[in-house]
Order: structure tokens, then sequence, then C-alpha cells
């Protein structure tokens, strides 16, 4: 009686599970440098924005507008980035460039193309295996 129940149990709780996927990032950074010269803020569609971001954020002074993508978002570089990709405050740069990018996703992400990371589903078993 007590295994039907159980079962039952499970079996409802099975509808409530959320779909979840997580990704990994694995790689190098092969120093191209295109994750400083083409940045994006997500909603930011005009200067104006720009400038409040860069008001509310002032390390932010650092970038500037280089154009628009097709959906209207604002493209912008680092000023501080060399000809050759490297970042010439390398020790002192921002906490999010040190991030960049993220270990842990929980939504699958889109890196520059020939960027040296990939980015990569951790299955179930990969779960599984972390458990043992
Ligand atoms: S785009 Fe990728 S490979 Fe290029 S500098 Fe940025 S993190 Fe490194
Ligand atoms: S501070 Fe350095 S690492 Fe950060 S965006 Fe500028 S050049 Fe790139």
């Amino acid at each position: 009686m007590i295994n039907i129940l159980k079962a039952f149990y499970y079996e409802i709780c099975s509808y409530f599970v959320p779909d979840k996927i997580y990704y990994k990032i694995t790689g190098d950074c092969k120093q191209c440098g295109k994750c400083c010269n083409y940045m994006y803020s997500y909603d930011t569609y005009t200067e104006k924005e720009f400038k409040i971001m860069q008001f509310l954020y002032p390390a932010y002074r650092r970038f500037y507008i280089k154009r628009k993508d097709e959906d209207g978002n604002l493209i912008f570089a680092c000023k501080l980035v060399t000809k050759d990709g490297k970042c010439s405050v390398y020790n002192k740069r921002l906490a999010m460039c040190k991030r960049y990018p993220v270990k842990k996703l929980r939504h699958k992400a889109q890196l520059h193309d020939g960027c040296g990371y990939k980015v990569e589903d951790i299955k179930f078993e990969d779960f599984l295996n972390k458990k043992k």
C-alpha cells in the first residue's frame, strides 16, 4: 500500500519538475580582443540610455558606442583595448572583465565567432557522476 502511495506521490511531483538545462564554459582565451571591441548591454538602444548607464556605473566611461546590431541594441567597445586585442589595464580591469565568460550558466549564451571558449550542455549523466 505504501509503495502505491509513493508511486502516486512521485507521479504528481513529476508534473512540477521544472525543465532546467545547465551549461558550462570550456576552453581558453585566444586573446583576440573581440569581447572588448564588441559588447552588448541588452535593452540599451539610445545614446541617452548609454549615458544613463555610464552615470550609474562611472567605470563604464571607458566604453564608447560603436554601432547598433540588427535589433537596434547598441554595440560598444572599450577605449582601453590595444590594437592587438590586449587589455592595457589588465591588472586593474573591471570585475565583469575578470568574470568573462561566466563559467556557470542557466541560459545558453553566445560567444564571439572564433572565441577560444565554448558553451557546452551539462548532461544529466554529468550530475550523476558528480554525486558519486
Ligand atoms: S572573444 Fe574569447 S578568445 Fe577573444 S579575447 Fe574574448 S574571451 Fe578571449
Ligand atoms: S578593461 Fe580591459 S578587459 Fe575590460 S573591456 Fe576594457 S580592455 Fe577589455
